[in-house]
């Protein structure tokens, strides 16, 4: 059923400290909407229950890009064609530029923004396993003020996220701590653009004569929400690649992930998939591919 505009409002505050007061003054009411691109979705298939909606695209507060000595910072509001466009982004954060660059169209990506993509907290969006192998912190902001929380404690559960009803996400924050590490990247979709994660992965690492000195991963569409993969990331720490290690590897993520059959996929195929997947990127990254 097509939704009914007559019973929607959309309110443009025009800038960040009014569309805060306004989410503070009725917590949970306003919807903020950004690119749309998830919400209009939902609208145009007359399955959006709010009907207050907010809007906060081009605010610029939220759309900025800082490079500073410690981090990359990244407003929330920023679409993923300008992400995929940003030099230091693409220079230090690769990952990231290449998960920005499998959004939807390029259409999609001139609206689409990071905030969007994580708020909406789809354990099959495309940005969430980079920054949670890059050691992402996303910054909140409300009438009461910001905080940061790291990237890992945002997605409580399927389709629910850390965020307070007054809270905006301002900014997420890349650490720059991570030169000379190796990175990997992939998504397995229906098709190469324009297709849904089945299974998506980032991962980086710094290796050493083929020896794993440290590692950093995260996947995507194979539990409620975006995994990051600690458990293998010790198991795998100081130790060589190889097919025990890759077998213990393997173990431990059937029993760390609960993929779901969908129209796009079956349990079994995700479980093969996600761990022929974990095995490349083990391989990839210390060089034996
Ligand atoms: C055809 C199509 C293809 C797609 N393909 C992909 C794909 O391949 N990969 C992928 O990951 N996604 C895909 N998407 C999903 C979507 O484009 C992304 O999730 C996008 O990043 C959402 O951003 P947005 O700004 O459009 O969000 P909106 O639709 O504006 O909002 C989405 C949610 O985020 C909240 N929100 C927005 N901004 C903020 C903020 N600053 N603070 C707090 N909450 C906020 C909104 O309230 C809402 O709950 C696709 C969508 C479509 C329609």
């Amino acid at each position: 059923m097509r939704a009914a505009p007559e019973q929607y409002e959309m309110i443009s505050p025009g800038n960040l400290a009014a569309a805060l007061k306004l989410m503070a003054s009725e917590p949970g009411r306003w919807l903020p909407v950004a690119g749309g691109t998830e919400v209009m979705v939902q609208y145009s298939a007359g399955r959006l229950p709010q009907r207050n909606l907010m809007n906060v695209w081009g605010l610029p507060e939220l759309r900025r890009i800082e490079v500073t000595p410690d981090a990359v910072v990244i407003g929330g509001g920023c679409t993923f064609a300008e992400i995929r466009a940003h030099k230091a982004i693409a220079a230090e954060f690769s990952m990231l530029a290449k998960t920005a660059a499998w959004v939807g169209s390029i259409a999609n990506q001139n609206r689409a923004t990071l905030a969007g993509n994580l708020a909406n907290a789809s354990p099959a969006a495309d940005s969430p396993p980079a920054l949670l192998a890059y050691e992402a912190e996303i910054e909140l902001i409300s009438v009461r003020g910001t905080r940061r929380i790291p990237y890992t404690q945002c997605h409580l559960d399927y389709k629910r996220t850390a965020l307070t009803q007054d809270e905006l996400i301002l900014a997420v924050r890349l650490p720059r701590r991570f030169a000379g590490w190796r990175d990997y990247v992939r998504k397995v979709g229906t098709r190469n653009a324009q297709a849904i994660s089945k299974v998506c992965m980032a991962a980086q690492a710094l290796v050493q004569d083929g020896v794993v000195e440290a590692i950093r991963m995260g996947m995507g569409s194979v539990a409620p929400v975006p995994l990051r993969l600690a458990a293998i990331e010790e198991c795998a720490a100081g130790r060589k690649v190889n097919a025990t290690l890759i077998a213990e590897c393997r173990q431990l993520l059937d029993k760390m992930i609960a993929p779901i059959d969908d129209i796009r996929s079956t349990i079994e195929y995700r479980r093969l998939v996600a761990g022929n997947v974990l095995e490349d990127c083990l391989r990839t990254l210390a060089g034996t591919a």
